[in-house]
């Protein structure tokens, strides 16, 4: 499950140039469906707040939707002008052919007028006649949630934003293809964003970083590095060897030179190296030399593969830090310290192989 493969990400403008339009009568019915051009995408970063005791939840376009806790809500909501606060907090909608994104058409996001995370793009948007800006599909399906409306009389699925719950409009299964979905907005729930400038944190995705750690048997580390706060991802596989490819037969002779290794995908916003680095030489004992509990070899040595200088220094400080506190004793840390190499990923049954398995594993829960 590697969440990288998803990194679709979009720079756009920071200054919201939005078209105020008057109202204007209805539409004739059955009016064309016209999707927008695609937008580009670029990589960009982000990051925003936290809910208490919450392991933070990254989108597979790799944006921060972990719940905001109320009391953040209520401190975004405060600021918003009398109508969005209405329509986004407490579920009103505005009238039709009024709204000031109805006829927007230029390319960009539409992000949460409230908390900022993109939900919808130019890319999307069609006219459909009912006088509501409609998109028939959403920026990423996880940044918009719905929930069951029984309100008026009527059965209707309500979408709202999934970082701050504020109420968007509704979905309806009567959009254009590829999705036939309408999704149908309110313009004072969203604002929106002129491709082509920079983005504000809040609206931008995270800007992750990667490290490398051998502790012998893979299947615990991955398995306790994943459940860290701020880690993304966590994938078992084979590093600093001698051909390409390595497959758990080879590495399990010895003779490939690999070591099994834990990638970890994480945000630097959320976790520090350094803080993976304490629950590393927490999990293992860094002072037996080409072996972990029960797994003899040197595939099951002890390491740390640094993606970046920066990582070489604080493993290197760190290192020294436990030797002068003799964390270990008088038992010298064999833990070795290289620039990473290739990283090939383990074969697909051993990841996840403690949740896979239900098997439990001699590694401690460091966190
Ligand atoms: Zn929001």
């Amino acid at each position: 499950m590697d969440m990288m493969q998803y990194r679709t990400v979009f720079r756009m403008a920071a200054a919201a140039a939005v078209a105020l339009v008057g109202c204007r009568p209805a539409e004739t019915q059955g009016s064309q469906f016209h999707p927008r051009d695609p937008a580009s995408k670029t990589a960009n970063r982000t990051h925003f707040g936290t809910a208490e005791n919450m392991k933070p939840t990254y989108s597979a376009s790799l944006y921060d939707i972990t719940p905001l806790p109320p009391e953040q809500v209520k401190n975004l909501a405060a600021k918003l002008n009398p109508e969005a606060y209405r329509i986004t907090q407490k579920a009103d909608t505005e009238a039709p052919f009024c709204g000031t994104l109805l006829d927007n058409k230029k390319d960009g996001i539409y992000v949460c007028v409230v908390c900022g995370l993109p939900l919808f793009s130019s890319e999307h948007k069609f006219r459909s006649g009912t006088g509501w800006p409609s998109f028939h599909r959403e920026f990423d399906p996880q940044h918009v949630a719905r929930r069951k409306d029984k309100s008026l009389g009527m059965d209707r699925n309500e979408i709202v934003c999934a970082r701050c719950q504020a109420h968007l409009g509704h979905v309806f299964d009567d959009g254009p293809p590829p999705t036939r979905q309408r999704h149908c907005l309110n313009s004072a729930s969203l604002r929106f964003y002129d491709e082509g400038t920079a983005l504000p944190p809040e609206s931008r995705p995270v800007e992750t970083e990667t490290a490398y750690f051998a502790a012998g048997c893979f299947w615990g580390i991955e398995h306790y590095f994943q459940k860290g706060q701020g880690v993304l991802d966590a994938v078992s596989g084979y590093m600093q060897g001698r051909v390409p490819k390595a497959t758990y037969k080879q590495v399990c002779r010895g003779d490939t030179g690999h070591a099994e290794t834990v990638k970890v995908v994480f945000d630097p916003q959320r976790i520090t190296y350094r803080r993976l680095l304490e629950v590393f030489f927490a999990m293992h004992d860094p002072t037996q030399r080409n072996r972990q509990g029960p797994d003899v070899g040197t595939q099951y040595r002890s390491g740390i593969w640094c993606a970046s200088e920066e990582q070489r220094r604080a493993a290197e400080a760190f290192i020294a830090e436990l030797r002068e506190q003799k964390r270990f004793g008088s038992r010298p840390i064999v833990t070795q310290v290289e620039k990473a190499e290739t990283f090939w990923p383990a074969e697909e049954y051993h990841q996840d192989y403690i949740v896979q398995t239900g098997r439990s594993c001699h590694v401690k829960n460091p966190w």
